[in-house]
């Protein structure tokens, strides 16, 4: 079957054959430690289920706009402005099938073929794999481990061509865990701003930061800022939603309309009834989110002290989010192993221990280790893989 250089060109997901493989040894019955989710564990909230019921049993089961509801819309730009301190109408808003989706057009009513997105490293499996299936070509900065993987205003200033459109800030970060502070935001606003260059700041793990750290949203550095960003969000990660696929893009009026324009012609609009529970999050309770928060907290702070007393392990406490992105390279050497890939599938043949090369983010000497997974799996999970690292 002839298939089209498009979709020829993406690289199927280097996290995919772990799982599958991890999913294949629990059916047979192997006690499979899973450190590789990518979703909170936690339930979405009852109240949230409550209303997506109410909104299918009082007829919100047809077509709603492509852009999303407006009720909906309002809220998210309630949100913008209380939690961001960010000012949009609701035409200034789409929401999407999940954050991702929202991505995707975003690429899709940008770029033209041949067009730069300057992308750090470690990245988001996604981003690269979206910039291409919008004919565009990603253009890779290292953030450097002794810089919590943060990349610098002047990598960011180096990589910029006549072609570069836009820079994607993640932060906190998928998968280091890392948090931007805002200086470090101005700079990078100063730089992109200079070269007329779009700020993609996904924020999706913007209710997910420890440590009393606060999380700033680089478009409300400034009116450039604001005008020269489009901020992505979504419902997913911080109200355990992943499967509801509701996300939103916030920024320019004109970009909007387009990305909308894509949506109208492609899915219609978000699953209507998971519209209405996605109102519910952002206007009910945020006690929930409190709780799991808290929860992740002790993990993280678990996980990070199991890991590095493990010989040839290193790895910094995450700022951000719910991973842990541990350098392995000398538990590799130690090993015998040249690969992130063959150490990590070799740890889940040895020890059922899956967790998620770095090499799927571009950082062949690191692995993701999830901490959305219950203390107990976590201290099993670090138990095994020091047997497997020391040996004995
Ligand atoms: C999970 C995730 C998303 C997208 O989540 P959706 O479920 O599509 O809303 C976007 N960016 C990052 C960095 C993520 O980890």
């Amino acid at each position: 079957m002839n298939l089209s250089q498009r979709v020829e060109q993406v690289t199927p997901s280097k996290t995919l054959a772990i799982t599958a493989k991890a999913k294949e040894l629990k059916s047979q019955g192997f006690d499979v430690v899973g450190l590789g989710a990518g979703e909170p564990d936690f339930n979405t909230p009852q109240h949230i289920i409550d209303a997506a019921v109410k909104a299918m049993e009082e007829g919100q089961t047809k077509y709603t706009a492509a852009s999303g509801i407006i009720e909906l819309k309002k809220a998210i730009c309630e949100k913008l402005a209380d939690d961001n301190g960010l000012s949009y109408q609701p035409s200034q808003i789409l929401v999407t099938n999940g954050a991702k989706h929202a991505l995707y057009n975003l690429f899709q009513a940008l770029l033209n073929p041949g067009d730069e997105v300057i992308i750090p490293i470690p990245y988001w499996v996604s981003y690269p794999e979206m910039v291409v299936l919008a004919e565009g070509v990603p253009v890779f900065i290292e953030g450097k481990e002794e810089n919590e993987f943060k990349v610098t205003p002047e990598q960011i200033e180096a990589a910029i061509t006549p072609k570069t459109r836009a820079f994607i800030l993640n932060s906190p970060s998928n998968p280091t865990g890392s948090i931007y502070r805002k200086e470090e935001l101005k700079a990078i606003a100063d730089v992109c701003l200079r070269h007329h260059i779009l700020i993609v700041s996904d924020e999706i793990y913007e209710k997910l930061i420890y440590d009393g750290l606060e999380h700033v949203s680089i478009a409300s550095l400034s009116q450039a800022a604001y005008e020269n960003t489009v901020v992505i969000n979504g419902m997913s990660k911080p109200y355990s939603m992943t499967g509801w696929r509701i996300g939103y893009a916030a920024g320019n009026e004109q970009l909007i309309k387009a990305m909308t324009n894509l949506s109208s012609h492609s899915t219609s609009n978000p699953t209507t009834f998971a519209q209405y529970g996605a109102l519910a999050a952002l206007k009910g309770s945020q006690e929930p989110l409190r709780v799991m928060k808290e929860e992740f907290d002790k993990r993280r702070r678990a996980i990070t002290e199991l890991m590095n007393d493990i010989e040839g392990v290193y790895c910094t406490m995450p700022k951000g989010a719910f991973y842990l992105f541990a350098n392995v390279s000398e538990a590799m050497q130690k090993g015998g192993f040249t690969n992130v890939d063959e150490w990590a599938q070799a740890l889940l043949e040895k020890e059922y221990v899956a967790l998620i090369p770095g090499s799927g983010f571009g950082a062949p000497h690191h692995v993701r280790i999830s901490y959305a997974t219950s203390l107990e799996q976590l201290q099993e999970g670090a138990a095994r893989i020091k047997r497997f690292v020391e040996g004995n």
